[in-house]
């Protein structure tokens, strides 16, 4: 698993003459497809040794009612939502405009990492543009030239480190956070431990699960009305793969995997979509409804887009659906519990909801399940408070000490949210056990009440 790069800034900076130097003609089939969504294009980059996805967002020029300014700030934020890294782009011949301004400060706000690039940079009349760009604070502005191919070189090189970071990440079991320790906690002290719901945007929900367990039944009723999702009539169009609705009351958008497949069934060169919807549905989310058939639950399929769902570090909510075909209601829940423990333990905790999708039974207790993940998803704790539990975890049992060489544990913090990512300080990092691991995230899934979200701990080296 490589990284996803989002290339980000204001019209005519040069992001689709970057994309297409670095994807070349290994461009995303669904784009170039009238009616899939054509806002964000995905393509496949290389750059020398190094391969990953990048989304470019320059699809603005299609007609909508809604303002540039806005389109501009929703796109730039869901392509943040969806990418590890995002490369802010400047044009340098123009300096740093008051546009460059409102992207640098989305960026600042939602992005984990952010590299800033200075394009146009080829020839002497751009100097002036790129020391603007240090001003922003966000790092070294890389000179590049998109168009003539120029700064490539160091492109590589400023996304090496993370390449590097990411890679670590998913070849670990548990995987790593690539996120530097904050070099001074007191920001973190201030806030309490009350879930902080950073919602500028609606919700992202996707729903997945196996042909015909019911996700367009399911989204139809929360829609709330029986119009068909897709189809070629008039009138029904529905060309965006994600709704944006309000469900009792929260804004969310919901990615539709059934209407894709059956779109796929129109237009026949889409067909491939149906082997990359999961994936590209769990990139999407935030939130994951891996959506299960009573009559079948638990197929290899739906626990593998479980799994994937964990390790892209989605919250995950798993509901039971036609649950109203059931007449032995009590003991199937029971079997259905353990079934979960068994094959999915990486997610214990996530919530286990039925529902009927036909009748609207236990929509409600679903969208609570969401929102509550969601939350938890978003959830920052205190180092003081950490580092107190810590503290009585070790007491109640302290870590083995392998060879009679005592491990210790000295400090935890909060690195990360979404999913909420801890790194502890300790002697020998390598030496802990497993068990004391999952003793430890155990505990603070527990102890601090977060269901339904993976939950990440490093270790660090610290003498
Ligand atoms: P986008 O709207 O951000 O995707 O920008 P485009 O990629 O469409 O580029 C806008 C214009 O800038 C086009 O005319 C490009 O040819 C030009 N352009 C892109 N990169 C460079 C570059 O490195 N140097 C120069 N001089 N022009 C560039
Ligand atoms: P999708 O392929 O996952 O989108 O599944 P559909 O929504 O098309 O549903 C597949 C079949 O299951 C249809 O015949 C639905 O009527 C039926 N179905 C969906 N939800 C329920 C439910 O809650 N109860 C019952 N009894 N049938 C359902």
């Amino acid at each position: 698993m490589s990284f996803t790069l989002a290339l980000v800034g204001r019209p005519n900076v040069g992001k689709s003459t970057l994309f297409n130097r670095l994807v070349g003609k290994r461009l995303a089939l669904v784009d170039d497809q009238p009616g899939v969504t054509r806002d964000l294009r995905e393509g496949e980059a290389r750059l020398g040794d190094l391969r990953f996805t990048v989304i470019d967002t320059a699809g603005l020029e299609e007609a909508t009612d809604e303002s540039l300014q806005g389109r501009m700030r929703r796109l730039t934020e869901r392509a943040v939502e969806m990418a590890d890294v995002c490369l802010f782009i400047l044009d340098a011949r123009e300096g740093v405009t008051p546009a460059d301004e409102v992207f640098a400060d989305i960026l600042r706000r939602k992005s984990a990492h952010v590299l800033l690039a200075a394009n146009k940079a080829e020839s002497n009349a751009s100097e002036a543009g790129v020391y603007e760009a240090y001003g922003l604070g966000l790092g070294d502005p890389i000179r590049i030239s998109a168009e003539h191919g120029e700064g490539m070189a160091d492109l590589h090189a400023a996304l090496m480190p993370l390449a590097d970071a990411f890679a670590e990440r998913a070849e670990a079991e548990a995987p790593v956070t690539d996120v530097d320790l904050p070099e001074d906690d007191d920001e973190l002290e201030d806030v309490d431990t009350a879930p902080r719901i950073t919602r500028a945007h609606p919700l992202q929900v996707a729903v997945v699960g196996r042909p015909n367990a019911g996700k367009s039944t399911l989204i139809n009723k929360i829609l709330g009305e029986d119009r068909l999702l897709t189809g070629p009539e008039a009138g029904i169009t529905r060309d965006a793969i994600s709704l944006p609705i309000e469900w009792n009351g929260t804004p969310m958008r919901i990615f539709d995997t059934a209407g894709m497949r059956k779109k796929a069934k129109v237009q026949e060169k889409l067909e491939k979509l149906s082997v990359s919807d999961g994936l590209r549905a769990v990139k999407f989310a935030e939130v994951v409804v891996v959506l299960l058939d009573v009559e079948i639950p638990f197929e290899q399929q739906d626990l593998r887009i479980a799994d994937l769902a964990e390790r892209e570090g989605r919250a995950v909510v798993v509901a039971v659906n036609k649950w109203d075909l059931e007449d032995e209601k009590q003991g199937k829940l029971a079997g259905l519990k353990e079934a979960f423990e068994r094959l999915l333990p990486q997610l214990k905790g996530a919530p286990l909801i039925t529902v009927s999708a036909k009748t609207g039974r236990g929509l409600d207790r679903l969208h609570d399940a969401i929102v509550r993940a969601h939350e938890v998803w978003n959830r920052r704790i205190p180092t003081a408070k950490l580092n107190q539990w810590m503290t009585g975890m070790l007491e109640a049992h302290p870590p083995p000490a392998p060879q009679g060489k005592r491990i210790k544990l000295r400090y935890i913090t909060q690195v990360k949210t979404r999913p909420p990512a801890f790194v502890i300080m300790t002697s020998f990092p390598d030496k802990l056990a497993d068990s004391y691991k999952r003793y430890l995230v155990n505990g603070l899934r527990e102890d601090f009440d977060m269901p339904g979200t993976p939950i990440r701990l490093t270790f660090r080296s610290q003498a």
